[in-house]
């Protein structure tokens, strides 16, 4: 009977505990909701029942006010969360405000302030280098060993997995075209990244340093950054990625707290450039994560990047993006960049999977070079755990519907 007798080794089990926001069965109310196994607790009304002064804080319909509590009410929660589903003695207590995760809504787990989007895989970035530089001495820019390149996205088109994903129009001009034409774009494309999300606001004026990542990022998610290459192609130049990002941008229901995260820990590749002192971290606890990541285009595996190749780490990126004086708000979002290995089958786009078009992929259901209507793409990952269990991260998927 779930679900105190989650399975032993189940990625989801009692040393997770990702946080979402979810509606029960036949109701229109949101509430924070804590993943074990296949079902969802209603956190809130399990702090209620216990008497728990952290009922303030998840008897919510948004995430956002545990993000604001910062790292000790964090730590303080989890370790709560912990003892309700694993202490016999809550059991009775606490098993009837669980419900099937088949059976409840799942919602945008916070409310999104400001959304970032960096460009931290080396491979990554050497790929899309050769594909629109390929005359370029360097695949790789004359910032890139110096500086996590990002830009600054549009948070109110941060939707929860299960979105559909309406294809954008816009302008593209082909090199051989005469003239840009308007239309749906016709290289509709994803890039698997994983989202960190900001909990403990900082103050205008004061820059975040390395050491104090942990005391801002509450957790982490999947995130993918779909992209209309035509559009971007055209617009980009010389102010960055526009339209072709913003139309949508989706994120995981559940977000992983850092703390579930210890055990994946690993450093980051070796850094062949010396770094300016704000983005040293030769002296830091480990950056990166050990997350493997999957991507699936109809159910059919095309990718398996790996996070731990990423050579900027989330807290060199939130140190950049506040070095210059810049504030975070609880609820800000920023992805890592398109995640993508050295290997052919460990790239995290289309762009790349098919060397922009040139080498169709195979699937069982025809060729791709880009998305078609209906193509539903999922991203999911795992990360190790304590004593060998695997961490699951919430699955990330939406489907492609035909332009209005
Ligand atoms: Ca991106």
């Amino acid at each position: 009977m779930p679900p105190f007798d989650v399975p032993e080794g189940d990625p989801f089990g009692p040393h997770n505990l990702p946080y979402g926001v979810f509606s029960p069965p036949g109701s229109s109310e949101r509430t924070v909701g804590v993943r074990l196994g296949d079902h969802v607790l209603d956190a809130g009304a399990a702090a209620h029942a216990l008497g728990s002064p952290y009922a303030s804080l998840l008897a919510r319909p948004t995430l956002n006010p545990l993000l604001a509590a910062g790292r000790t009410a964090w730590s303080d929660v989890r370790r709560a969360l912990t003892a309700w589903v694993t202490v016999p003695a809550h059991r009775e207590t606490v098993e009837p405000l669980f419900h099937p995760l088949s059976e409840v809504t799942l919602h945008l787990p916070f409310e999104v302030a400001d959304y970032v989007d960096f460009y931290a895989s080396e491979n990554h970035a050497r790929n899309v280098g050769r594909i629109f530089r390929p005359d370029a001495a360097d695949s790789l820019t004359p910032n890139w060993k110096h500086l996590p390149i990002g830009y600054h996205g549009r948070s109110g088109t941060v939707v929860v997995s299960g979105t559909d994903v309406v294809r954008p129009s816009g302008q593209r001009k082909a090199p051989t075209d005469a003239a840009p034409v308007f239309g749906p774009s016709v290289r509709l494309d994803i890039e698997a990244e994983v989202g960190f999300v900001v909990g403990a606001p900082s103050e205008l004026g004061r820059p975040v340093p390395l050491g104090d990542y942990r005391d801002h990022v509450f957790g982490l998610c999947l995130l993918n950054d779909w992209s209309a290459r035509d559009v971007q192609a055209w617009e980009y130049v010389p102010l960055g990625p526009f339209l072709g990002k913003s139309f949508t941008t989706s994120v995981s229901a559940w977000i992983t707290p850092l703390d579930a995260l210890d055990a994946a820990r690993v450093a980051p590749p070796e850094r062949t450039h010396e770094l300016l002192p704000y983005l040293d971290d030769a002296d830091e606890e480990p950056g990166g994560y050990d997350l493997r990541i999957t991507v699936a285009i109809n159910g059919h595996v095309v990718s398996e990047p790996p996070f731990s190749t990423m050579y900027w780490t989330a807290a060199q990126q939130l140190a950049h993006m506040t070095v210059n004086g810049a504030s975070l708000r609880t609820g800000d979002l920023y992805g890592s960049g398109t995640v993508s290995g050295p290997t052919e089958r460990e790239r995290g786009s289309l762009l790349e999977l098919t060397w922009n078009g040139r080498d169709p992929l195979e699937l069982p259901d025809g060729k791709r070079t880009f998305l078609e209507d209906g193509d539903v793409v999922t991203l999911s990952a795992w990360a190790p755990g304590p004593d060998g269990v695997r961490v699951g991260l919430g699955e990330v998927s939406g489907r492609v519907v035909p332009a209005p």
